[in-house]
């Protein structure tokens, strides 16, 4: 019987969701084990990095990499994988742009660790003793990974063939892109976002723009929003505006608005800047003729202290990748 090429999927700083979101395929999974030999993936199968490192190079079709690079040992598996496999796909936002794992960037390893291991209520640690990548036991010397002092996404590592976007991808998305693979379709050129549109959620969503401009900004739970109406509009921040479509826009869909996990749409570099941009051209800031420069300012300042958390709103997915690469320290 002829051999099915070989998929493997891996989780590095992750939640897991990548993984359920490929679960949640449901019955098409067995199309997946048809045409695949699915043969590495740390939380569903017990096959080892020993096995990985004995295949000779390139021998794995397709590597679906989720996570973003936090420890040494992410990043020994990023090359790993590239050595072994044909396609190394960068799977959901954390290994396409950093993903919430990479907000850490905006406090330093010590900050961390801190908090972690010194300055928490509920450990006891007088000694202060803090992670150490070698540690001797009465069974020997213990390595650990190291943990390093900024998140970075997969293709700061290694080169990356194509980017499957979303927290998590979509399962839909996820079986689009199997079927083209399986299908042996024309795939479009390498470094290519696959499982996504080219425009922004906006253009999905069907609730009803007017154009109109925002005083003041609102959390979720400040507001009943009219479930018709653009959500932006209504001063919610909904980041559809700087957001990669391709998910249906299933959360402005629910009167939640989109967080971003899509990251930014095609040709966009920053999606924080393309979002802070959109804000600019909606917030209401009363008219220029009526008004001093510093009155301008002091306006604009005022309405952007109304978001809660910009980093954490703006660039909750990209950070990583976005022009700071969360250095703003
Ligand atoms: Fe829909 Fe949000 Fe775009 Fe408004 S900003 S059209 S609610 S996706």
């Amino acid at each position: 019987m002829a051999q099915k090429p070989k998929l493997a999927m891996y989780w590095a700083s992750s939640c897991g969701g990548c993984e359920i979101a490929l679960v949640n395929l449901n019955e098409k999974l067995l199309d997946v084990d048809a045409h695949f030999d699915f043969m590495f993936c740390p939380c569903l199968l017990d096959t080892k990095i020993s096995d990985i490192e004995a295949l000779p190079d390139g021998s794995l079709a397709i590597t679906l990499f989720n996570g973003a690079i936090r420890t040494s040992e992410n990043e020994e598996m990023a090359h790993l994988l590239r050595r072994k496999s044909k396609l190394l796909i960068a799977f959901g936002s954390c290994s396409s742009k950093g993903g919430i794992p990479a907000l850490s960037n905006l406090s330093s390893k010590s900050d961390h660790f801190g908090t972690i291991y010194l300055d928490n209520v509920s450990l006891d640690n007088p000694q202060g003793i803090l992670p150490q990548t070698r540690t001797t036991a009465p069974e020997g010397e213990l390595e650990l990974p190291e943990f390093y002092e900024r998140v970075r996404h997969l293709a700061e590592i290694v080169e990356v063939d194509y980017f499957i976007p979303g927290c998590p991808p979509e399962p839909h998305q996820i079986w689009n892109v199997v079927e083209a693979l399986v299908q042996g379709a024309q795939l479009p050129p390498k470094g290519s976002t696959l499982g996504g549109g080219k425009s922004t959620v906006c253009n999905e969503c069907a609730h009803r723009k007017e154009n109109k401009t925002i005083k003041k900004f609102y959390r979720t739970y400040e507001i009943v929003p009219d479930r018709e109406r653009c959500l932006l509009e209504q001063g919610i921040v909904c980041m559809g505006i700087a957001t990669r479509d391709g998910c249906g826009a299933l959360c402005p869909q629910v009167n939640m608005p989109c967080t971003g996990c899509y990251g930014p749409p095609e040709g966009v570099l920053d999606q924080g800047a393309k979002m802070l941009s959109a804000l600019g051209s909606v917030l209401d800031i009363g008219s220029s003729k009526d008004l001093s420069d510093q009155q301008i300012s002091g306006r604009i300042d005022a309405a952007i202290e109304g978001l809660p958390d910009f980093a954490g709103t703006c660039y909750k997915y990209s950070l990583a990748a976005s022009l700071l690469g969360g250095k703003s320290r």
